[in-house]
Protein backbone atom coordinates (compact mmCIF):
# COMPACT_ATOMS: atom_id res chain seq x y z
CA UNK A 1 0.00 0.00 0.00
CA UNK A 2 1.30 3.49 -0.94
CA UNK A 3 1.52 5.55 1.77
CA UNK A 4 -1.08 7.81 2.32
CA UNK A 5 -0.59 11.30 4.40
CA UNK A 6 -4.46 12.73 4.27
CA UNK A 7 -8.14 11.93 3.28
CA UNK A 8 -7.91 14.02 0.13
CA UNK A 9 -4.61 11.68 -0.82
CA UNK A 10 -6.57 7.94 -0.14
CA UNK A 11 -9.71 9.73 -2.14
CA UNK A 12 -7.09 10.33 -5.04
CA UNK A 13 -4.59 6.99 -4.81
CA UNK A 14 -7.09 4.36 -3.31
CA UNK A 15 -11.12 6.13 -3.49
CA UNK A 16 -12.29 3.82 -0.50
CA UNK A 17 -15.87 1.46 -0.74
CA UNK A 18 -16.05 1.13 3.26
CA UNK A 19 -16.01 3.90 5.52
CA UNK A 20 -12.19 5.02 6.70
CA UNK A 21 -11.25 5.56 10.16
CA UNK A 22 -8.56 8.33 9.59
CA UNK A 23 -6.52 7.92 12.51
CA UNK A 24 -3.51 10.21 14.47
CA UNK A 25 -1.51 9.03 17.30
CA UNK A 26 0.06 13.05 17.86
CA UNK A 27 -3.64 14.46 19.24
CA UNK A 28 -3.32 11.63 21.84
CA UNK A 29 -0.06 12.09 22.45
CA UNK A 30 -0.35 15.59 22.89
CA UNK A 31 -3.35 15.16 24.84
CA UNK A 32 -1.70 12.96 27.15
CA UNK A 33 1.36 14.56 27.70
CA UNK A 34 -0.95 18.07 28.64
CA UNK A 35 -3.02 16.51 31.04
CA UNK A 36 -0.02 14.45 32.94
CA UNK A 37 1.37 18.20 33.46
CA UNK A 38 -1.36 20.08 34.14
CA UNK A 39 -3.60 17.79 36.29
CA UNK A 40 -2.16 17.56 39.29
CA UNK A 41 -2.71 13.98 40.23
CA UNK A 42 -3.15 10.71 38.15
CA UNK A 43 -4.85 10.39 35.28
CA UNK A 44 -6.90 7.28 34.55
CA UNK A 45 -7.86 6.98 31.21
CA UNK A 46 -11.63 6.01 30.91
CA UNK A 47 -11.32 3.24 27.96
CA UNK A 48 -15.00 3.12 26.85
CA UNK A 49 -14.27 6.35 25.10
CA UNK A 50 -12.25 4.33 22.65
CA UNK A 51 -10.50 1.20 23.56
CA UNK A 52 -8.79 0.82 20.19
CA UNK A 53 -5.66 -0.86 20.89
CA UNK A 54 -3.28 1.77 19.08
CA UNK A 55 -5.06 3.88 21.46
CA UNK A 56 -3.83 2.36 24.44
CA UNK A 57 -0.65 1.80 22.68
CA UNK A 58 -0.29 5.56 22.32
CA UNK A 59 -1.41 6.67 25.50
CA UNK A 60 1.32 4.00 27.27
CA UNK A 61 4.05 5.32 24.94
CA UNK A 62 2.85 9.01 26.19
CA UNK A 63 3.22 7.91 29.90
CA UNK A 64 -0.26 7.12 31.02
CA UNK A 65 -0.62 4.35 33.63
CA UNK A 66 -3.60 4.16 34.95
CA UNK A 67 -6.97 2.92 33.09
CA UNK A 68 -10.73 3.80 34.23
CA UNK A 69 -12.37 0.25 32.30
CA UNK A 70 -16.27 -0.61 33.36
CA UNK A 71 -16.52 -4.36 32.38
CA UNK A 72 -14.83 -7.70 32.57
CA UNK A 73 -14.33 -7.07 28.42
CA UNK A 74 -12.34 -3.66 29.25
CA UNK A 75 -10.15 -5.49 32.23
CA UNK A 76 -9.25 -8.16 29.43
CA UNK A 77 -8.26 -5.68 26.98
CA UNK A 78 -6.26 -3.51 28.51
CA UNK A 79 -4.65 -6.44 30.51
CA UNK A 80 -4.00 -8.38 27.25
CA UNK A 81 -2.87 -4.84 25.86
CA UNK A 82 -0.82 -3.33 28.59
CA UNK A 83 0.02 -6.37 31.32
CA UNK A 84 1.48 -3.82 33.85
CA UNK A 85 -1.56 -1.05 33.92
CA UNK A 86 -3.43 -0.31 36.92
CA UNK A 87 -7.00 -0.93 36.57
CA UNK A 88 -10.12 1.11 38.52
CA UNK A 89 -13.35 -0.89 37.76
CA UNK A 90 -15.40 2.25 37.93
CA UNK A 91 -18.27 1.01 37.55
CA UNK A 92 -20.71 1.29 40.49
CA UNK A 93 -23.14 -1.48 39.24
CA UNK A 94 -20.61 -5.09 38.45
CA UNK A 95 -21.92 -8.79 38.16
CA UNK A 96 -20.62 -10.81 40.92
CA UNK A 97 -18.49 -12.81 38.48
CA UNK A 98 -16.89 -9.73 36.80
CA UNK A 99 -15.45 -8.19 40.56
CA UNK A 100 -14.27 -11.86 41.90
CA UNK A 101 -12.61 -12.28 37.98
CA UNK A 102 -11.26 -8.90 37.85
CA UNK A 103 -9.92 -9.14 41.28
CA UNK A 104 -8.82 -12.89 41.83
CA UNK A 105 -7.36 -13.19 37.64
CA UNK A 106 -6.90 -9.39 37.05
CA UNK A 107 -5.34 -8.23 39.79
CA UNK A 108 -7.67 -5.35 40.18
CA UNK A 109 -8.08 -4.09 43.61
CA UNK A 110 -10.06 -0.44 42.53
CA UNK A 111 -13.53 -0.66 42.51
CA UNK A 112 -16.80 1.64 42.59
CA UNK A 113 -20.01 1.51 43.95
CA UNK A 114 -22.92 3.66 44.74
CA UNK A 115 -25.03 1.46 47.47
CA UNK A 116 -24.89 -0.40 50.26
CA UNK A 117 -25.79 -3.46 48.17
CA UNK A 118 -22.83 -2.83 46.00
CA UNK A 119 -20.72 -2.55 49.01
CA UNK A 120 -21.17 -6.21 50.24
CA UNK A 121 -21.26 -7.57 46.68
CA UNK A 122 -17.82 -6.60 46.35
CA UNK A 123 -16.62 -8.03 49.48
CA UNK A 124 -18.19 -11.17 49.29
CA UNK A 125 -17.18 -11.82 45.57
CA UNK A 126 -13.61 -10.95 46.94
CA UNK A 127 -13.89 -12.94 49.72
CA UNK A 128 -13.93 -10.57 51.98
CA UNK A 129 -10.64 -8.73 50.91
CA UNK A 130 -8.99 -6.15 53.18
CA UNK A 131 -6.70 -4.68 50.55
CA UNK A 132 -9.26 -3.04 48.34
CA UNK A 133 -10.09 0.70 46.90
CA UNK A 134 -13.41 1.35 47.50
CA UNK A 135 -14.69 5.17 45.83
CA UNK A 136 -18.17 6.40 46.67
CA UNK A 137 -19.27 7.60 43.75
CA UNK A 138 -21.69 10.72 44.26
CA UNK A 139 -24.54 11.88 42.62
CA UNK A 140 -23.74 15.36 40.83
CA UNK A 141 -26.77 18.06 38.98
CA UNK A 142 -25.34 17.95 35.57
CA UNK A 143 -25.20 21.39 35.25
CA UNK A 144 -23.21 22.84 32.39
CA UNK A 145 -22.97 19.29 30.64
CA UNK A 146 -24.04 18.63 27.11
CA UNK A 147 -24.66 14.36 28.21
CA UNK A 148 -25.58 14.48 31.85
CA UNK A 149 -25.18 11.65 33.17
CA UNK A 150 -26.84 12.18 36.46
CA UNK A 151 -30.25 9.84 37.10
CA UNK A 152 -28.53 6.57 36.87
CA UNK A 153 -25.69 6.67 39.16
CA UNK A 154 -24.49 8.25 41.93
CA UNK A 155 -25.33 8.03 45.96
CA UNK A 156 -27.66 11.07 46.60
CA UNK A 157 -26.50 13.64 49.24
CA UNK A 158 -28.55 12.71 52.43
CA UNK A 159 -27.64 8.81 51.37
CA UNK A 160 -24.11 9.36 51.29
CA UNK A 161 -22.62 9.46 55.01
CA UNK A 162 -23.98 5.93 55.71
CA UNK A 163 -22.48 4.93 52.91
CA UNK A 164 -19.21 6.68 53.24
CA UNK A 165 -18.90 5.41 56.76
CA UNK A 166 -19.54 1.58 55.53
CA UNK A 167 -16.68 1.99 52.65
CA UNK A 168 -14.39 3.59 55.27
CA UNK A 169 -14.98 0.43 57.51
CA UNK A 170 -14.69 -1.88 55.29
CA UNK A 171 -11.27 -1.62 53.99
CA UNK A 172 -7.60 -0.58 55.06
CA UNK A 173 -6.02 1.08 51.77
CA UNK A 174 -8.20 3.43 49.95
CA UNK A 175 -11.25 5.07 50.57
CA UNK A 176 -12.40 7.53 48.29
CA UNK A 177 -15.03 10.02 46.49
CA UNK A 178 -15.92 10.17 42.97
CA UNK A 179 -18.45 11.86 40.58
CA UNK A 180 -18.88 12.25 36.88
CA UNK A 181 -20.22 16.26 36.39
CA UNK A 182 -21.41 14.34 32.58
CA UNK A 183 -19.79 14.51 29.52
CA UNK A 184 -18.64 17.51 27.29
CA UNK A 185 -19.33 19.30 30.44
CA UNK A 186 -18.77 23.01 29.10
CA UNK A 187 -18.69 24.98 33.17
CA UNK A 188 -15.34 24.25 34.85
CA UNK A 189 -17.19 25.60 38.13
CA UNK A 190 -19.33 21.79 37.87
CA UNK A 191 -16.27 20.42 39.19
CA UNK A 192 -15.86 22.84 41.88
CA UNK A 193 -19.82 22.63 43.11
CA UNK A 194 -19.10 18.76 42.60
CA UNK A 195 -15.99 18.64 45.29
CA UNK A 196 -17.92 21.10 47.31
CA UNK A 197 -20.97 18.70 47.93
CA UNK A 198 -18.19 15.64 48.11
CA UNK A 199 -16.25 17.81 50.93
CA UNK A 200 -20.18 18.51 52.77
CA UNK A 201 -20.72 14.85 52.47
CA UNK A 202 -17.10 13.69 54.14
CA UNK A 203 -17.99 16.21 56.75
CA UNK A 204 -20.72 15.13 57.79
CA UNK A 205 -19.62 11.01 57.37
CA UNK A 206 -16.91 12.45 59.61
CA UNK A 207 -13.93 10.39 57.66
CA UNK A 208 -11.55 11.14 55.23
CA UNK A 209 -11.29 10.43 52.02
CA UNK A 210 -7.71 9.22 50.47
CA UNK A 211 -8.83 9.59 47.04
CA UNK A 212 -10.81 12.63 45.54
CA UNK A 213 -11.33 11.18 42.13
CA UNK A 214 -12.98 14.19 39.78
CA UNK A 215 -14.26 11.78 36.91
CA UNK A 216 -14.56 12.03 33.23
CA UNK A 217 -16.38 14.87 31.71
CA UNK A 218 -13.76 17.51 30.20
CA UNK A 219 -14.64 18.63 27.13
CA UNK A 220 -13.62 18.62 23.21
CA UNK A 221 -14.64 20.99 21.00
CA UNK A 222 -17.30 20.59 18.40
CA UNK A 223 -19.13 23.12 16.10
CA UNK A 224 -21.40 25.39 18.42
CA UNK A 225 -19.43 24.17 21.53
CA UNK A 226 -16.54 25.61 22.41
CA UNK A 227 -15.12 25.56 25.54
CA UNK A 228 -13.03 27.55 27.91
CA UNK A 229 -9.55 26.83 27.97
CA UNK A 230 -8.63 23.03 30.18
CA UNK A 231 -6.23 25.24 31.97
CA UNK A 232 -9.47 26.83 33.58
CA UNK A 233 -10.86 23.55 34.43
CA UNK A 234 -6.98 22.36 36.03
CA UNK A 235 -7.54 25.96 37.50
CA UNK A 236 -10.90 25.33 39.25
CA UNK A 237 -10.12 22.10 40.77
CA UNK A 238 -6.70 22.51 42.38
CA UNK A 239 -8.61 25.95 44.20
CA UNK A 240 -11.44 23.73 45.11
CA UNK A 241 -9.04 20.99 46.00
CA UNK A 242 -7.92 23.20 48.39
CA UNK A 243 -10.99 23.91 49.87
CA UNK A 244 -12.01 20.33 50.65
CA UNK A 245 -11.61 18.94 54.21
CA UNK A 246 -9.06 16.12 53.12
CA UNK A 247 -5.87 15.01 54.85
CA UNK A 248 -2.35 15.47 53.64
CA UNK A 249 -1.63 12.21 51.68
CA UNK A 250 -5.27 12.59 50.09
CA UNK A 251 -5.10 11.87 46.10
CA UNK A 252 -6.76 13.46 43.26
CA UNK A 253 -7.65 11.50 40.65
CA UNK A 254 -8.93 12.03 37.20
CA UNK A 255 -10.54 9.94 34.56
CA UNK A 256 -10.53 11.92 31.24
CA UNK A 257 -12.06 10.03 28.30
CA UNK A 258 -13.10 12.24 25.52
CA UNK A 259 -10.43 15.07 25.90
CA UNK A 260 -7.83 12.58 25.40
CA UNK A 261 -8.54 10.97 21.89
CA UNK A 262 -11.55 13.23 20.61
CA UNK A 263 -9.63 15.41 18.13
CA UNK A 264 -7.50 12.08 17.00
CA UNK A 265 -9.80 10.38 14.66
CA UNK A 266 -12.22 11.33 11.43
CA UNK A 267 -14.15 9.23 9.23
CA UNK A 268 -14.29 9.25 5.47
CA UNK A 269 -17.51 8.25 4.19
CA UNK A 270 -18.73 7.90 0.37
CA UNK A 271 -21.56 9.82 -0.69
CA UNK A 272 -24.16 7.30 -2.74
CA UNK A 273 -27.12 9.34 -3.48
CA UNK A 274 -28.43 13.50 -3.19
CA UNK A 275 -31.68 13.85 -2.90
CA UNK A 276 -31.99 18.04 -2.30
CA UNK A 277 -30.31 19.14 0.75
CA UNK A 278 -30.36 15.34 2.02
CA UNK A 279 -26.82 13.22 1.19
CA UNK A 280 -27.12 9.71 1.98
CA UNK A 281 -23.71 8.06 3.48
CA UNK A 282 -21.80 4.51 3.45
CA UNK A 283 -21.77 5.37 7.69
CA UNK A 284 -24.34 6.47 10.35
CA UNK A 285 -26.14 6.07 13.42
CA UNK A 286 -25.45 2.34 13.83
CA UNK A 287 -22.09 2.74 12.06
CA UNK A 288 -19.29 5.52 13.52
CA UNK A 289 -21.79 8.78 13.89
CA UNK A 290 -23.28 7.71 16.75
CA UNK A 291 -23.80 10.92 18.13
CA UNK A 292 -24.79 12.62 15.03
CA UNK A 293 -27.99 11.44 15.35
CA UNK A 294 -28.44 11.06 18.61
CA UNK A 295 -27.20 14.21 20.43
CA UNK A 296 -27.89 15.62 16.97
CA UNK A 297 -24.28 16.92 17.10
CA UNK A 298 -22.95 18.59 14.07
CA UNK A 299 -19.83 17.55 13.41
CA UNK A 300 -17.39 19.12 11.36
CA UNK A 301 -17.14 17.80 7.27
CA UNK A 302 -14.80 18.78 4.75
CA UNK A 303 -15.49 17.88 0.98
CA UNK A 304 -13.06 15.32 -0.79
CA UNK A 305 -13.52 14.49 -4.67
CA UNK A 306 -10.94 13.09 -7.62
CA UNK A 307 -10.93 15.93 -9.78
CA UNK A 308 -9.72 19.71 -8.53
CA UNK A 309 -13.55 20.83 -9.21
CA UNK A 310 -14.30 22.73 -6.39
CA UNK A 311 -17.29 25.47 -6.01
CA UNK A 312 -16.62 27.94 -3.11
CA UNK A 313 -20.59 28.54 -2.62
CA UNK A 314 -21.35 26.31 0.73
CA UNK A 315 -24.70 25.02 1.65
CA UNK A 316 -26.10 23.27 4.49
CA UNK A 317 -27.13 19.83 3.74
CA UNK A 318 -28.18 17.05 6.36
CA UNK A 319 -27.28 12.81 6.17
CA UNK A 320 -28.72 9.90 6.05
CA UNK A 321 -26.65 6.99 6.87
CA UNK A 322 -26.94 3.23 5.34
CA UNK A 323 -29.34 0.95 7.12
CA UNK A 324 -33.04 0.84 6.65
CA UNK A 325 -33.64 2.29 9.59
CA UNK A 326 -35.21 6.05 9.58
CA UNK A 327 -34.06 6.35 12.73
CA UNK A 328 -30.58 6.77 11.21
CA UNK A 329 -30.37 10.45 9.73
CA UNK A 330 -28.44 13.22 11.10
CA UNK A 331 -29.95 16.76 11.35
CA UNK A 332 -26.89 18.41 11.01
CA UNK A 333 -26.47 21.17 9.29
CA UNK A 334 -23.39 19.90 7.87
CA UNK A 335 -22.18 22.99 5.26
CA UNK A 336 -20.98 21.40 2.12
CA UNK A 337 -19.77 22.86 -1.34
CA UNK A 338 -23.40 23.57 -2.77
CA UNK A 339 -22.41 20.67 -6.08
CA UNK A 340 -21.83 17.98 -3.67
CA UNK A 341 -22.69 14.36 -5.03
CA UNK A 342 -22.56 10.65 -5.50
CA UNK A 343 -19.16 9.50 -5.20
CA UNK A 344 -17.90 12.57 -3.59
CA UNK A 345 -16.20 11.81 0.22
CA UNK A 346 -17.08 13.57 3.46
CA UNK A 347 -14.86 13.66 6.15
CA UNK A 348 -16.38 13.70 9.25
CA UNK A 349 -14.15 15.07 12.13
CA UNK A 350 -13.80 15.35 16.01
CA UNK A 351 -15.02 11.20 15.84
CA UNK A 352 -12.21 9.79 18.58
CA UNK A 353 -14.39 9.77 21.32
CA UNK A 354 -17.47 7.69 21.12
CA UNK A 355 -17.95 7.78 17.89
CA UNK A 356 -15.50 5.12 16.10
CA UNK A 357 -16.33 2.95 18.98
CA UNK A 358 -20.10 2.83 18.77
CA UNK A 359 -20.42 0.69 15.44
CA UNK A 360 -22.72 -1.67 15.04
CA UNK A 361 -23.25 -4.51 12.04
CA UNK A 362 -26.70 -3.75 11.50
CA UNK A 363 -28.18 -4.31 8.49
CA UNK A 364 -24.71 -5.79 7.05
CA UNK A 365 -23.25 -1.60 7.26
CA UNK A 366 -20.32 -0.70 9.76
CA UNK A 367 -17.06 -2.64 8.72
CA UNK A 368 -14.45 0.34 8.66
CA UNK A 369 -11.31 0.36 7.50
CA UNK A 370 -8.42 2.42 9.29
CA UNK A 371 -5.37 4.55 8.22
CA UNK A 372 -3.02 5.94 9.72
CA UNK A 373 -2.52 9.73 9.39
CA UNK A 374 -0.28 12.69 10.82
CA UNK A 375 -2.06 15.91 9.59
CA UNK A 376 -3.51 17.97 11.44
CA UNK A 377 -7.57 17.30 13.41
CA UNK A 378 -10.19 19.46 12.28
CA UNK A 379 -9.86 21.55 16.06
CA UNK A 380 -7.93 20.95 18.75
CA UNK A 381 -7.75 22.40 22.32
CA UNK A 382 -4.25 21.42 22.20
CA UNK A 383 -2.31 23.46 19.68
CA UNK A 384 -2.55 20.87 17.14
CA UNK A 385 -5.07 22.52 14.72
CA UNK A 386 -7.89 25.94 15.12
CA UNK A 387 -9.34 25.99 18.50
CA UNK A 388 -12.87 25.94 17.30
CA UNK A 389 -14.20 24.50 13.71
CA UNK A 390 -14.22 26.68 10.83
CA UNK A 391 -18.10 27.15 10.21
CA UNK A 392 -19.26 29.35 7.42
CA UNK A 393 -21.63 31.40 9.48
CA UNK A 394 -21.76 31.41 13.61
CA UNK A 395 -22.81 27.98 14.27
CA UNK A 396 -24.82 29.12 17.13
CA UNK A 397 -26.95 31.58 14.93
CA UNK A 398 -27.87 28.43 13.27
CA UNK A 399 -28.54 26.65 16.25
CA UNK A 400 -31.22 29.46 17.56
CA UNK A 401 -33.06 29.67 14.59
CA UNK A 402 -33.18 25.83 14.88
CA UNK A 403 -34.30 25.87 18.85
CA UNK A 404 -36.61 28.71 18.11
CA UNK A 405 -38.34 27.11 15.33
CA UNK A 406 -38.37 23.54 17.42
CA UNK A 407 -39.14 24.63 20.78
CA UNK A 408 -40.67 28.07 21.34
CA UNK A 409 -44.86 27.71 22.58
CA UNK A 410 -47.68 29.50 21.77
CA UNK A 411 -46.70 33.43 22.88
CA UNK A 412 -42.97 32.60 22.04
CA UNK A 413 -41.12 34.18 25.67
CA UNK A 414 -40.02 31.12 27.25
CA UNK A 415 -38.79 30.05 24.23
CA UNK A 416 -36.75 32.71 24.00
CA UNK A 417 -35.38 32.14 27.57
CA UNK A 418 -34.56 28.94 26.28
CA UNK A 419 -32.21 30.04 24.01
CA UNK A 420 -30.52 32.36 25.78
CA UNK A 421 -29.92 29.54 28.67
CA UNK A 422 -28.80 27.44 26.23
CA UNK A 423 -25.93 30.00 24.24
C1 LIG B 1 -17.62 7.68 30.68
C2 LIG B 1 -16.89 7.85 31.94
C3 LIG B 1 -15.73 8.63 31.98
C4 LIG B 1 -15.20 9.41 30.81
O1 LIG B 1 -16.02 10.50 30.55
P1 LIG B 1 -15.61 11.61 29.46
O2 LIG B 1 -16.79 12.50 29.47
O3 LIG B 1 -15.43 10.89 28.19
O4 LIG B 1 -14.38 12.25 29.93
C5 LIG B 1 -15.04 8.72 33.18
N1 LIG B 1 -15.48 8.07 34.28
C6 LIG B 1 -16.60 7.31 34.27
C7 LIG B 1 -17.02 6.63 35.52
C8 LIG B 1 -17.34 7.18 33.11
O5 LIG B 1 -18.46 6.46 33.11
Amino acid sequence: MDHITSALDLVRKQPPERPVALVRRRPVTTAAHWFQQNFKGDVFYAVKANPSPWVLETLWAAGVRSFDVASLNEVELVRSTLPTARLAFMHPVKSRVSIAQAYFDFGVRTFSLDTHEELRKILDATGGARDLNLIVRLATSGEGSNLPLTNKFGVQAHDAPSLLMAARQATQDLMGVSFHVGSQCMRPTAYAAAMAAASRALVRAGVFADVVDVGGGFPSVYPGMVPPALSEYMDVINRAFDEMKVHEETQLWAEPGRALVAESTSVLTKVELRKGDALYLNDGSYGNLFDATHAKWPFPVRLHRQDEAETDTLKPFRFYGPTCDSIDSMPGPFWLPDDVNEGDYVEIGMLGAYGVTMGTRFNGYGETDTVFLDDAPMASLFGLGPRSVNYPRPFDAVEENKVVRLNRPKGGKRGKKRVKAKA
